[in-house]
């Protein structure tokens, strides 16, 4: 979720539910006596399965008495038999029992200052029914693809070597023209060859010949806002809604009634993306939950893992109604242990955590940390912001302004994003690569990933006033992404009276300043085609017409498809591009000095990270007037230039004089 924009969140979906007393209705421990529930950081939390039998291990310190009830079906509402269980140590409550319960079906219900709450499937349901309101037993030896054993996604060295394509399932293949049987569906990820009507390659083809290392797909875990038992009807939403943190969306799988349906389909796409030679992130939203009284959290300890005010009422950092309390040990338990599964059952490459100053600095540096011992190669990176003020100190936020105080954490720079394409919110703003002046010095601020450099002056910036990153790795750089408008539309409402070839111009420009700055590029999926979304800027829970990519475009718009995909060739050709200290780009980035707005000129020199080539000149021209600008004399080649690039060259140069076209990129380099 964007910073300072609220999405409303449904209240959760009630279903064969006991009902009872509401949580807010009882009296909840204050702060300190939750602070002092004692934590417990073991993985057989609430459902276990060994030789012995079947083990049921709810954490919850303060209630007075637990049960599970076991269920034949999802939708039975009499149970099999309801086990009572134990107190032990750690706030933990346990139960075994010894007879077959596969293919069977729980809940908890929770005694709680005299009465018994809601049925919930619990916090670690790692399989469930449809709508996930019960927790399913599974053999989940059986959810694995043939060979998954050997399945991995791509090693990097660097984060900045990665490329970030954000998609969501049904934006991507939902469309007539994807000629995607699995419209909507993890599936969709693994159709090979699939045409658009023109008969360009659509779908995973279409990720492979654009040429991203990473999909970032939008939340997969189980949220709450789509029936699944009514799929037909034109249901979609983002999926910011978290209901079971640890099991994927069932209305992605073919059978959300079948518990094994939405978790081996989900593993089958990740394969699949593997297999292409392509990592898959996770959008994961601990930050919040869907409902608040009838959420897992509170069904299973009334409390715990949410911040409150001072008067006791729930704190609002999310702008969804409710924030979570990292700070608490089990809070911060949960998450480690919640990416951990992620990464180790499903094969997960990298995280990317909305509203991630919800969470405290410590949280995320152990994240990181526990993350990188599962595989090195995975990585970790956040919206460095709140939507709303929160009770958890400014300094122990996991903010962008706090990047230098975590380990292996990286923030997205609406920085770079703003100065760029003018004010997110604001559509008529226009920014550096639409003509508006004086955002020159936030741009540079974007190409030295918000490091500290002699050139650059944080004074002049327009968002952050220091270089709050000490290295590249700590900064995704963007345009656009799902929230607010796509850069089509934001263009369209900007550029008054451009034509469209013109905006075309323009959205070109702005990728290559984002492909070419130090950092992490991050792009949002269709832009290589000019999609839009009609200019619906909030489109969370829009219907296909707004949001699925039209895949008839790719041809209509080919010139812009090539061009980014020449645009991601080079930056993967290229590692000047992704230095990975603040010292190489203070000692490789030399910036030219202009006078005028609206053009930055600068150099990466000294062969920077290895390069072949000795130095790159990028001049960006955000005006819509033709500038001339004056490279120093050499045997140059021109890659991009009037729009078009190319890194096997477009022509070659002495230097001297050289004109920049309104709205594109010169880029030329010289190896000697
Ligand atoms: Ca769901």
């Amino acid at each position: 979720m964007n910073n300072k924009i609220t999405k409303f969140c449904l209240p959760a979906l009630l279903g064969g539910a006991i009902l009872s007393c509401p949580a807010t209705l009882l009296a909840q421990p204050d702060d300190a006596a939750l602070n002092a529930y004692p934590s417990y950081n073991e993985t057989d939390l609430e459902y276990t399965y060994d030789a012995d039998g079947n083990h049921f291990n709810l954490w919850s310190p303060g209630a007075d008495s637990v049960q599970v009830r076991i269920y034949r079906n999802f939708n039975i509402a009499e149970p099999l038999k309801v086990l009572q269980l134990n107190r032990t140590e750690k706030g933990v409550w346990r139960v075994s029992d010894t007879s077959n319960l596969q293919d069977c079906y729980y809940t908890f219900r929770v005694k709680f200052n005299g009465k018994w709450l809601d049925e919930t499937p619990g916090v670690w349901a790692k399989a469930v029914g449809p709508n996930g309101h019960r927790a399913a037993i599974i053999d989940f030896s059986k959810t694995n693809p043939e060979n998954w054993v050997n399945d991995h996604g791509p090693k990097i060295n660097s984060i900045t070597d990665v490329i970030i394509y954000e998609m969501h399932h049904r934006d991507f293949s939902v469309h007539p023209s994807s000629g995607i049987v699995n419209k909507g569906k993890f599936l969709a990820l693994t159709e090979q060859d699939t045409r658009s009507p023109q008969g360009l390659a659509t779908g995973i083809e279409h990720l492979k010949e654009l040429g991203v290392t990473h999909v970032h797909i939008l939340p997969s875990y189980d949220y709450n806002s789509v029936d699944e038992m009514n799929l037909l009807s034109n249901q979609y939403n983002w999926g910011y809604d978290p209901y079971n943190y640890n099991t994927p969306e069932g209305s992605y799988s073919t059978n959300p009634a079948d518990p094994y349906s939405r978790i081996r389909e989900m593993k089958e796409m990740i394969k699949s993306l593997h297999e292409a030679g392509i990592g898959v992130i996770m959008d994961v939203v601990y930050n919040h939950t869907a409902g608040i009284d009838d959420s897992n959290f509170t069904l299973t300890s009334p409390g715990y893992y949410y911040r409150h005010r001072a008067d006791g009422t729930y704190s609002d950092a999310s702008g969804c109604g409710n924030e979570t309390a990292s700070d608490r040990a089990q809070m911060q338990n949960f998450i480690v242990n919640s990416v951990k599964y992620w990464a180790k059952e499903y094969h997960i490459d990298g995280f990317r955590f909305d509203l991630m100053a919800i969470h405290d600095t410590e949280t995320m540096t152990r994240v990181a940390a526990e993350l990188k011992e599962i595989n090195p190669s995975i990585f970790v990176y956040g919206e460095g912001w709140t939507a709303g003020d929160s009770p958890l100190p400014v300094e122990r936020r996991a903010l962008k302004e706090n990047v230098a105080k975590m380990t292996g954490i990286a923030v997205f720079s609406d920085d770079l994003r703003d100065a760029i394409k003018g004010h997110y919110s604001n559509a008529a703003d226009c920014g550096f690569a639409t003509g508006k002046p004086g955002n020159e010095e936030t741009v540079k601020i974007g190409i030295v990933a918000s490091t500290a450099h002699p050139q650059v002056d944080y004074s002049k910036g327009n968002n952050s006033k220091f270089a709050y990153a000490t290295s590249p790795k700590q900064i995704i750089n963007y345009v656009s992404c799902h929230d607010d408008l796509t850069l089509t539309d934001k263009l369209a409402k900007s550029m008054t009276g451009a034509d469209k070839e013109t905006r075309m111009r323009a959205a070109r420009l702005a990728q290559t300043i984002v492909f070419t700055s130090q950092g992490t590029p991050f792009m949002f999926a269709g832009e290589e085609v000019f999609r839009d979304k009609k200019g619906v800027h909030n489109s969370y829970k829009s219907p296909d017409s707004i949001n699925a990519i039209d895949w008839t475009l790719k041809a209509e718009n080919a010139n812009q498809f090539e061009y980014y995909k020449q645009l991601i060739r080079l930056r993967r050709s290229h590692p000047a591009f992704r230095m990975t200290t603040a010292e190489e780009i203070a000692k490789n980035i030399v910036f030219d000095n202009v006078k005028e707005s609206n053009l930055i000129s600068y150099s990466i020199c000294n062969n920077a990270n290895g390069d072949e080539w000795k130095e790159i000149k990028l001049v960006f021209n955000g005006s819509a007037e033709t500038k001339v600008v004056k490279v120093k004399k050499g045997n140059w080649t021109i890659v991009a230039q009037d729009g078009n690039l190319n890194q096997d060259g477009l022509g070659d140069t002495n230097g001297g004089k050289i004109t920049v076209e309104p709205y594109s990129a010169l880029i030329l380099y010289r190896t000697k």
